[in-house]
């Protein structure tokens, strides 16, 4: 490990289950009392009020901080985010990449006849291509990382059950924006396990629960899994997560359901 210790990015980290991973993994560097750089990416830094609170109530010489303006729909703002982590990272490169990153337009009840071409282009831009691209500009990184720590650095894609293809639960239909970009992400990361796993990358495709979040909560159902209940599952899944189960789409119970 370089001097940063291990290093960590997460998109989307101001709010929702980002910003909880983020609390999450510093509580746990504090405890283990080892080092560790966290890399927070958010669309508009200067209003993430309580990542910066956080940040300023735990940074010290060994739990270190950069906030990355990043739109993960953009493709200025992701060649900015990959340079500034090839100068801070180029000792140590990137252990534990978080696509979390997402938006979801329609709640789940919208059929075909409601379905524009903008907003299935605008939801994948956001779930599956912003994503892809972002880890296609780290991957030397990442790669880097796995070189020292094989089988210890990871790419997590945050997805959804609700885009199984094979799940009894979402036989249901609609919301063909946002379960079609998950069911992408998940292939993303089926093939990132396929290309880089012989190199010591672990690719994991993982559901966090319905979870209480602003996106979790919209509709008129109440979300059923406490955010802090979703992050340790999602935290749990991917300390066990090894090259035999590379790839595989698991969910915050540890648990594999369908694709
Ligand atoms: P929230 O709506 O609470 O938070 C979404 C986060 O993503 C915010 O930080 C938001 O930033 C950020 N974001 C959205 N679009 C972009 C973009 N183009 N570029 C950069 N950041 C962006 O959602 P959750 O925390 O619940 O969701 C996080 C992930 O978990 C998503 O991928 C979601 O699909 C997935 N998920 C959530 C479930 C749930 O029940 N909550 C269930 C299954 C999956 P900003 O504040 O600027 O809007």
């Amino acid at each position: 490990m370089s001097d940063l210790g291990w290093t960590c990015l997460v998109t989307g980290a101001n709010r929702g289950l980002g910003f909880e991973f983020v609390k999450q993994c510093v509580a746990a560097t504090q405890k283990s009392g080892g080092r560790a750089h966290y890399v927070c990416c958010c669309r508009t830094p200067d209003t993430a009020t309580q990542l910066h609170k956080l940040i300023e109530e735990t940074s010290n010489d060994k739990i270190t901080f950069s906030v990355l303006k990043l739109d993960v729909t953009s493709k200025l703002d992701r060649q900015n985010v990959v340079k500034f982590c090839e100068v801070k990272l180029r000792e140590s490169g990137l252990n534990l990449l978080v696509n979390n990153a997402g938006i979801m337009p329609h709640y789940c009840s919208e059929g075909l006849e409601t379905v524009e071409g903008a907003e299935l282009h605008r939801t994948y831009n956001n779930n599956f291509i912003g994503p892809t691209l972002l880890t296609q500009g780290l991957i030397k990184l990442i790669k880097l990382a796995a070189t020292k720590n094989p089988h210890k650095t990871k790419i997590l894609s945050i997805s959804s059950k609700s885009g199984s293809v094979g799940h009894k639960r979402f036989m249901i239909g609609g919301a063909y924006d946002y379960r079609c970009s998950k069911v992408a992400i998940n292939r993303t990361a089926r093939n990132l396990a396929a290309q880089y796993g012989a190199e010591g990358v672990i690719a994991l495709p993982i559901c966090p629960g319905w979870a209480a979040t602003d996106m979790g909560n919209r509709g008129h159902l109440k979300a059923e899994v406490p955010v802090v209940e979703s992050i340790e599952g999602v935290r749990e899944a991917i300390r066990k997560a090894t090259q035999d189960t590379n790839g595989l789409f698991v969910d915050h119970l540890g648990e594999y359901p369908p694709w």
